[in-house]
């Protein structure tokens, strides 16, 4: 609901709803895991254009770190993104015709995952912004078994 109703990228984005899977199976893919390791990225912009190139490259960055883990024996790692994939200035909006399918992956929060509620959990403090000078937190996952 958060996703459809007060975002902007909702139906623009390869890797975000509703091009994401349902609840219930999102519910089921994380049944799969028994661990996750949750990755804290702090963040301050001159202005709010800049954030994508900033998530573009912690996100190029990440998707190095699932390969690793992959090849070191957890054939289910499975990277969750700090932000949306960010990769492509004009996203095609779908899977279909994403421009690079083997790089996108959908954040923690477009699979349906209560993140602020996770990360506080896990012992982080997070609290909600009022504008962009203020520090982002921003956080990735790493789902392991
Ligand atoms: S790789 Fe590009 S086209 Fe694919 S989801 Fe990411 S931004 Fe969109």
């Amino acid at each position: 609901m958060k996703c459809r109703f007060g975002c902007g990228e909702y139906g623009r984005a390869g890797a975000c709803p509703p091009q994401t899977p349902s609840v219930a199976e999102c519910r089921e893919f994380f049944h799969e895991f028994s661990q996750a390791v949750v990755l804290h990225f702090e963040g301050q912009m001159d202005k709010p254009e800049d954030r994508h190139a900033w998530s573009a490259k912690i996100n190029a960055g990440l998707v190095k770190l699932e390969r690793a883990v992959f090849v070191a024996g957890f054939e289910k790692a499975f990277l969750l993104f700090m932000d949306s994939c960010c990769f492509c200035k004009e996203c095609s909006g779908n899977r279909e015709t994403c421009q690079q399918p083997r790089m996108a992956r959908p954040a923690p929060e477009a699979m349906a995952v209560d993140v602020y509620t996770t990360v506080r959990q896990a012992g982080f403090s997070v609290n909600v912004l009022l504008d962009y000078n203020q520090k982002m937190d921003r956080f990735a996952f790493l789902m392991v078994r």
